[in-house]
Protein backbone atom coordinates (compact mmCIF):
# COMPACT_ATOMS: atom_id res chain seq x y z
CA UNK A 1 0.00 0.00 0.00
CA UNK A 2 0.98 3.81 -0.98
CA UNK A 3 1.54 5.99 2.14
CA UNK A 4 -0.01 9.33 2.16
CA UNK A 5 3.34 11.31 1.84
CA UNK A 6 2.11 14.60 1.57
CA UNK A 7 0.14 14.04 5.16
CA UNK A 8 3.64 13.83 7.13
CA UNK A 9 3.33 17.17 8.68
CA UNK A 10 7.69 17.58 9.05
CA UNK A 11 8.12 16.85 5.45
CA UNK A 12 5.73 18.61 3.47
CA UNK A 13 4.97 22.30 4.36
CA UNK A 14 1.49 22.58 3.19
CA UNK A 15 -0.02 20.08 5.62
CA UNK A 16 1.73 20.93 9.00
CA UNK A 17 -1.18 23.09 10.03
CA UNK A 18 -3.44 20.30 9.37
CA UNK A 19 -2.05 16.94 10.04
CA UNK A 20 -0.33 16.22 13.79
CA UNK A 21 2.41 13.84 14.69
CA UNK A 22 2.45 11.71 17.93
CA UNK A 23 6.22 10.28 19.21
CA UNK A 24 5.85 7.14 21.00
CA UNK A 25 8.80 7.40 23.83
CA UNK A 26 9.63 3.69 24.32
CA UNK A 27 13.50 4.26 23.68
CA UNK A 28 15.18 5.58 26.69
CA UNK A 29 18.39 4.03 26.23
CA UNK A 30 21.37 5.98 23.80
CA UNK A 31 25.17 4.14 22.43
CA UNK A 32 26.46 7.43 22.18
CA UNK A 33 27.26 10.06 24.29
CA UNK A 34 26.69 13.71 22.17
CA UNK A 35 28.46 16.43 24.28
CA UNK A 36 25.62 18.59 24.02
CA UNK A 37 23.14 16.16 25.40
CA UNK A 38 22.23 15.58 29.47
CA UNK A 39 20.45 12.46 29.18
CA UNK A 40 18.38 13.64 32.73
CA UNK A 41 16.46 15.47 29.78
CA UNK A 42 15.57 14.48 26.50
CA UNK A 43 17.53 13.76 23.24
CA UNK A 44 18.62 16.26 21.19
CA UNK A 45 18.02 14.66 17.88
CA UNK A 46 14.44 15.72 17.66
CA UNK A 47 13.62 17.16 21.23
CA UNK A 48 13.98 19.94 23.29
CA UNK A 49 15.92 19.60 26.22
CA UNK A 50 14.66 19.94 29.99
CA UNK A 51 11.37 18.15 29.26
CA UNK A 52 11.04 14.62 30.75
CA UNK A 53 9.14 12.20 28.95
CA UNK A 54 7.62 9.47 30.01
CA UNK A 55 8.63 5.57 28.97
CA UNK A 56 6.28 3.18 27.59
CA UNK A 57 6.38 -0.22 26.58
CA UNK A 58 5.12 -1.11 22.90
CA UNK A 59 2.02 -2.53 24.49
CA UNK A 60 1.71 1.39 26.69
CA UNK A 61 2.36 2.90 23.60
CA UNK A 62 -0.23 1.49 21.37
CA UNK A 63 -2.58 1.23 23.87
CA UNK A 64 -1.63 5.15 24.50
CA UNK A 65 -1.89 5.78 20.79
CA UNK A 66 -5.62 4.54 20.41
CA UNK A 67 -6.77 7.09 23.23
CA UNK A 68 -4.56 9.79 21.52
CA UNK A 69 -6.20 8.97 18.39
CA UNK A 70 -9.58 9.31 20.04
CA UNK A 71 -8.83 12.60 21.41
CA UNK A 72 -7.26 14.11 18.24
CA UNK A 73 -7.64 12.28 15.22
CA UNK A 74 -5.86 14.35 12.62
CA UNK A 75 -2.65 12.02 13.50
CA UNK A 76 -0.98 11.01 11.05
CA UNK A 77 2.47 10.31 11.96
CA UNK A 78 3.58 7.84 14.53
CA UNK A 79 7.22 8.64 14.94
CA UNK A 80 9.85 7.41 17.40
CA UNK A 81 12.47 9.49 18.78
CA UNK A 82 13.89 8.43 21.73
CA UNK A 83 14.11 9.90 24.39
CA UNK A 84 17.48 8.11 23.91
CA UNK A 85 17.69 6.40 20.76
CA UNK A 86 15.61 4.10 19.02
CA UNK A 87 18.02 1.44 17.84
CA UNK A 88 19.63 1.39 21.05
CA UNK A 89 16.64 -0.03 22.48
CA UNK A 90 15.54 -1.60 18.89
CA UNK A 91 13.64 -4.72 20.42
CA UNK A 92 11.15 -1.67 22.11
CA UNK A 93 11.32 0.21 18.97
CA UNK A 94 10.45 -2.62 16.51
CA UNK A 95 7.92 -4.07 18.51
CA UNK A 96 6.20 -0.89 18.76
CA UNK A 97 6.45 -0.16 15.01
CA UNK A 98 5.05 -3.59 13.81
CA UNK A 99 1.94 -2.63 16.44
CA UNK A 100 0.75 0.43 15.14
CA UNK A 101 1.37 -1.07 11.55
CA UNK A 102 -0.76 -3.87 12.34
CA UNK A 103 -3.65 -1.87 13.89
CA UNK A 104 -3.09 1.12 11.77
CA UNK A 105 -2.42 0.29 8.18
CA UNK A 106 -2.53 3.83 6.56
CA UNK A 107 -0.50 5.64 9.73
CA UNK A 108 2.79 7.27 8.36
CA UNK A 109 5.78 5.47 10.35
CA UNK A 110 8.35 7.79 11.25
CA UNK A 111 11.95 7.07 13.14
CA UNK A 112 14.61 9.54 14.05
CA UNK A 113 18.06 8.13 15.30
CA UNK A 114 21.83 8.99 15.47
CA UNK A 115 22.05 6.07 12.49
CA UNK A 116 25.09 3.99 14.45
CA UNK A 117 22.95 0.68 15.10
CA UNK A 118 20.09 1.50 12.06
CA UNK A 119 21.69 -0.19 9.26
CA UNK A 120 20.30 -4.05 10.61
CA UNK A 121 17.10 -2.68 10.46
CA UNK A 122 16.87 -0.99 7.39
CA UNK A 123 14.87 -4.58 5.61
CA UNK A 124 12.37 -4.65 8.06
CA UNK A 125 11.76 -0.40 8.57
CA UNK A 126 11.27 -0.79 4.63
CA UNK A 127 8.93 -3.91 4.64
CA UNK A 128 6.76 -2.40 7.55
CA UNK A 129 6.68 0.30 5.32
CA UNK A 130 8.67 2.86 7.89
CA UNK A 131 8.30 6.30 4.91
CA UNK A 132 10.91 8.62 6.98
CA UNK A 133 13.61 7.98 8.93
CA UNK A 134 16.00 10.68 10.28
CA UNK A 135 19.62 10.69 10.76
CA UNK A 136 21.55 12.80 13.25
CA UNK A 137 25.09 13.10 11.22
CA UNK A 138 26.92 16.33 12.93
CA UNK A 139 30.53 15.97 11.27
CA UNK A 140 31.44 13.65 8.05
CA UNK A 141 35.05 14.08 9.36
CA UNK A 142 36.32 11.97 12.34
CA UNK A 143 38.66 14.72 13.73
CA UNK A 144 35.63 16.90 14.18
CA UNK A 145 33.01 14.22 14.81
CA UNK A 146 35.85 13.78 17.91
CA UNK A 147 35.01 16.99 19.26
CA UNK A 148 31.24 16.13 19.54
CA UNK A 149 31.09 12.41 21.08
CA UNK A 150 32.32 11.29 23.69
CA UNK A 151 31.78 8.14 23.17
CA UNK A 152 30.58 5.09 20.69
CA UNK A 153 29.15 1.72 22.04
CA UNK A 154 29.04 -0.67 18.88
CA UNK A 155 28.60 -4.65 19.10
CA UNK A 156 29.64 -4.18 22.95
CA UNK A 157 32.78 -3.15 22.66
CA UNK A 158 33.48 0.73 23.67
CA UNK A 159 35.21 3.63 21.17
CA UNK A 160 36.61 6.75 22.17
CA UNK A 161 37.87 9.68 20.25
CA UNK A 162 38.34 9.60 16.36
CA UNK A 163 37.88 5.50 16.47
CA UNK A 164 34.51 6.87 18.33
CA UNK A 165 33.58 9.33 15.55
CA UNK A 166 34.59 6.95 12.93
CA UNK A 167 32.61 4.06 13.39
CA UNK A 168 29.70 6.33 14.12
CA UNK A 169 30.21 7.86 10.59
CA UNK A 170 30.86 4.54 8.88
CA UNK A 171 27.30 3.57 10.53
CA UNK A 172 25.79 6.59 9.44
CA UNK A 173 26.72 6.84 6.10
CA UNK A 174 25.83 3.14 4.54
CA UNK A 175 22.51 3.62 6.77
CA UNK A 176 21.79 6.71 4.50
CA UNK A 177 22.57 4.56 1.36
CA UNK A 178 21.04 1.71 2.16
CA UNK A 179 17.94 3.64 2.89
CA UNK A 180 17.38 4.94 -0.35
CA UNK A 181 18.04 2.11 -1.94
CA UNK A 182 14.84 0.54 -0.30
CA UNK A 183 13.33 3.88 -1.24
CA UNK A 184 12.67 5.47 2.51
CA UNK A 185 12.54 9.26 2.56
CA UNK A 186 16.15 10.46 4.46
CA UNK A 187 16.26 13.48 6.41
CA UNK A 188 19.53 14.22 7.78
CA UNK A 189 19.78 16.58 10.90
CA UNK A 190 23.18 18.63 11.71
CA UNK A 191 23.48 20.45 14.69
CA UNK A 192 25.38 23.61 14.39
CA UNK A 193 27.82 24.18 17.39
CA UNK A 194 29.53 27.09 16.84
CA UNK A 195 33.54 27.21 17.14
CA UNK A 196 32.86 22.95 16.66
CA UNK A 197 31.57 22.31 13.31
CA UNK A 198 29.97 25.62 12.10
CA UNK A 199 32.48 25.80 9.16
CA UNK A 200 31.66 21.83 8.44
CA UNK A 201 27.76 21.50 8.24
CA UNK A 202 28.39 22.25 4.53
CA UNK A 203 30.58 19.40 3.63
CA UNK A 204 27.78 17.72 6.30
CA UNK A 205 25.01 18.58 3.38
CA UNK A 206 27.23 17.65 0.30
CA UNK A 207 28.03 14.05 1.77
CA UNK A 208 24.32 13.40 2.37
CA UNK A 209 23.46 15.17 -0.99
CA UNK A 210 26.01 12.38 -2.40
CA UNK A 211 24.36 9.48 -1.30
CA UNK A 212 20.75 10.56 -2.13
CA UNK A 213 19.14 12.56 1.18
CA UNK A 214 15.74 14.38 0.55
CA UNK A 215 15.88 16.94 3.08
CA UNK A 216 18.47 18.43 5.53
CA UNK A 217 17.62 20.23 8.52
CA UNK A 218 19.95 22.48 10.20
CA UNK A 219 19.46 23.26 13.85
CA UNK A 220 20.94 25.41 16.25
CA UNK A 221 22.59 24.01 19.02
CA UNK A 222 21.10 24.24 22.18
CA UNK A 223 23.22 25.09 25.37
CA UNK A 224 22.37 22.73 27.74
CA UNK A 225 23.55 22.18 31.60
CA UNK A 226 25.86 20.14 33.26
CA UNK A 227 27.35 19.33 29.05
CA UNK A 228 30.97 19.31 27.70
CA UNK A 229 29.77 22.10 25.41
CA UNK A 230 27.73 23.99 28.82
CA UNK A 231 29.72 26.84 27.81
CA UNK A 232 29.58 26.79 24.49
CA UNK A 233 27.32 30.06 23.11
CA UNK A 234 24.10 29.05 21.22
CA UNK A 235 24.62 30.07 17.32
CA UNK A 236 23.22 33.64 16.29
CA UNK A 237 20.40 33.60 14.03
CA UNK A 238 22.41 35.05 11.31
CA UNK A 239 24.83 32.19 11.45
CA UNK A 240 21.79 29.42 11.35
CA UNK A 241 20.42 31.66 8.28
CA UNK A 242 23.60 31.23 6.19
CA UNK A 243 24.61 28.24 6.79
CA UNK A 244 20.94 27.07 5.64
CA UNK A 245 21.25 29.03 2.87
CA UNK A 246 24.71 27.66 1.62
CA UNK A 247 23.67 23.91 2.70
CA UNK A 248 20.42 24.41 0.66
CA UNK A 249 22.45 24.96 -2.50
CA UNK A 250 22.88 20.63 -2.17
CA UNK A 251 19.65 20.06 -0.12
CA UNK A 252 16.19 21.48 0.25
CA UNK A 253 15.93 23.13 3.70
CA UNK A 254 13.59 22.05 7.03
CA UNK A 255 12.64 25.85 8.08
CA UNK A 256 10.07 25.15 10.67
CA UNK A 257 11.71 22.46 12.89
CA UNK A 258 10.39 22.53 16.53
CA UNK A 259 12.64 20.54 18.26
CA UNK A 260 10.13 18.08 19.53
CA UNK A 261 10.24 16.08 22.35
CA UNK A 262 10.05 12.29 22.59
CA UNK A 263 6.57 12.72 23.31
CA UNK A 264 5.91 15.63 21.29
CA UNK A 265 2.34 14.99 19.63
CA UNK A 266 0.02 17.41 18.04
CA UNK A 267 0.22 19.76 15.35
CA UNK A 268 4.41 21.17 15.31
CA UNK A 269 4.85 24.34 17.04
CA UNK A 270 1.59 23.79 19.42
CA UNK A 271 2.13 23.00 23.06
CA UNK A 272 0.92 19.21 23.52
CA UNK A 273 -2.73 18.99 24.33
CA UNK A 274 -3.32 18.11 27.92
CA UNK A 275 -5.95 15.98 27.33
CA UNK A 276 -3.49 13.81 25.66
CA UNK A 277 -0.56 14.09 28.16
CA UNK A 278 -2.70 12.91 30.98
CA UNK A 279 -3.89 9.93 28.74
CA UNK A 280 0.30 9.64 28.53
CA UNK A 281 0.13 9.68 31.78
CA UNK A 282 -2.15 7.20 32.33
CA UNK A 283 -0.60 4.47 29.82
CA UNK A 284 2.52 4.72 31.80
CA UNK A 285 1.10 3.65 34.71
FE1 LIG B 1 21.68 12.36 23.57
FE2 LIG B 1 20.46 11.77 21.31
FE3 LIG B 1 23.13 12.17 21.36
FE4 LIG B 1 22.06 9.99 22.43
S1 LIG B 1 22.03 10.56 20.24
S2 LIG B 1 23.62 11.28 23.37
S3 LIG B 1 20.15 10.76 23.32
S4 LIG B 1 21.53 13.71 21.74
FE1 LIG C 1 9.36 12.22 12.45
FE2 LIG C 1 10.91 14.13 13.49
FE3 LIG C 1 8.51 14.72 12.66
FE4 LIG C 1 8.81 13.27 14.81
S1 LIG C 1 9.41 15.43 14.53
S2 LIG C 1 7.34 12.85 13.23
S3 LIG C 1 10.58 12.03 14.27
S4 LIG C 1 10.25 14.04 11.41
Amino acid sequence: MKMPIEKHPCFNDASRHTFGRLHLPVAPKCNIQCNYCNRKFDCMNENRPGVTSKLLSPNQALHYLHKAIELSPNISVVGIAGPGDPFANPDETMETLRLVRANYPEMLLCVATNGLNLLPYIEELAELQVSHVTITINAVDPEIGAEIYAWVRHRKKMYRDTNAAAILLENQLEALRKLKEKGVTAKVNCIIIPGVNDQHVVEVAKTAAGLGADIFNCLPYYSTAETVFENIPEPHPEMVRAIQQETGKYLPQMQHCARCRADAVGIIGQENDDAIMQELKRAAG
